[in-house]
């Protein structure tokens, strides 16, 4: 394991590898991300982790100041999972000037967490597409958990033929089902216990799902469970084609054959905004 933050010298690293497997992260790293980086060993050679929190992707009124920010601790746990190398770059090192080219994401990036945060995602695929111009790796690992987020990487990779694999892991969760995230550091012990409400609301609409439910009843049982937990308001609950992000109806049923529809949600909880998402499977 060794930290890298030398652009140059990375480089002339990954070009030694026979392949490179890629986890972009913000630091903070939690058990989620390690399993990202587990699954990353079984697609490369060579696995690096980034670390850089990146402004292009925060609205004027969010959260990066507050962000929380661990690289010593980031540097123990990865050590743990035997990473090859750690690439935390500095801003200068990452824009040394404004960028003036950068990725749009359009529809995709404008619907759900686009709608709430403005600007975003061009910002997280600006990122990304220079970090795979640093790094030309071969396979990339992004969580599902951050599902919209995986959709626009893999448009990006197929509409601009970006050459990278891209694989999709599971969400990792707390043992009662809370989504590990590294905003749940910022939640008061009163404010975690509503923030269950998200995975617990989902778990019903995907089991009222299973049992033949329609889209409405689907997301007002999830509407419900947040409600009635206090200090939570939500942001949006949806039925969606994971792969587009458009709206599902499962009025005429169940998705059909092969297909999949992702409830998602995203909900405030005091002063911190988590997103959260399960898949309702359709018939195999
Ligand atoms: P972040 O550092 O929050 O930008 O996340 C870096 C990567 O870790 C993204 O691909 C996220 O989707 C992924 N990730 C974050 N939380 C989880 C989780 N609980 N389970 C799986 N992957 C996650």
């Amino acid at each position: 394991m060794q930290q890298i933050a030398n652009i140059a010298e990375l480089r002339e690293r990954l070009g030694k590898a026979a392949s490179v497997a890629f986890v972009p992260t913000m630091g903070n790293l939690h058990e989620g991300h390690l399993d990202l980086v587990r699954q990353a060993r079984a697609h490369g050679e060579c696995v690096v982790v980034s670390i850089f929190v990146n402004p292009l992707q925060f609205g004027p009124q969010e959260d990066l100041d507050r962000y929380p920010r661990t690289i010593d601790g980031d540097l123990a746990m990865r050590a743990d999972e035997g990473v090859a190398l750690a690439f935390a770059p500095s801003l200068d090192q990452m824009y040394p000037v404004d960028p003036v080219v950068t990725v749009s994401g359009g529809a995709l990036a404008s619907r759900f967490e686009g709608a709430h945060r403005p600007g975003h995602f061009d910002g997280v695929l600006t990122v990304v597409a220079k970090l795979f111009g640093l790094l030309r790796p071969d396979v990339a690992v992004f969580g599902r958990k951050d599902a919209q987020q995986l959709a626009l990487v893999r448009r990006m990779v197929t509409d601009l033929d970006l050459g990278v694999a891209i694989v999709g892991a599971p969400t990792v969760r707390e043992p009662d089902g809370l989504a590990l995230s590294s905003r749940n550091r910022n939640l008061s012990p009163s404010e975690r216990e509503s923030a269950l409400s998200l995975s617990r609301g989902l778990s019903a609409g995907v089991s009222l799902a299973a049992a033949g439910a329609g889209s409405r009843e689907v997301v007002g049982a999830v509407r419900t469970a947040l409600d009635h937990a206090g200090g939570v308001r939500t942001d949006y609950v949806a039925l969606v084609n994971p792969d587009d992000f458009t709206d599902i109806d499962l009025a005429a049923g169940r998705p059909g054959r092969g297909q999949q529809a992702l409830l998602v949600v995203a909900a405030r909880v005091g002063r911190t905004r988590l997103i959260d998402n399960m898949l309702v499977q359709g018939e195999t």
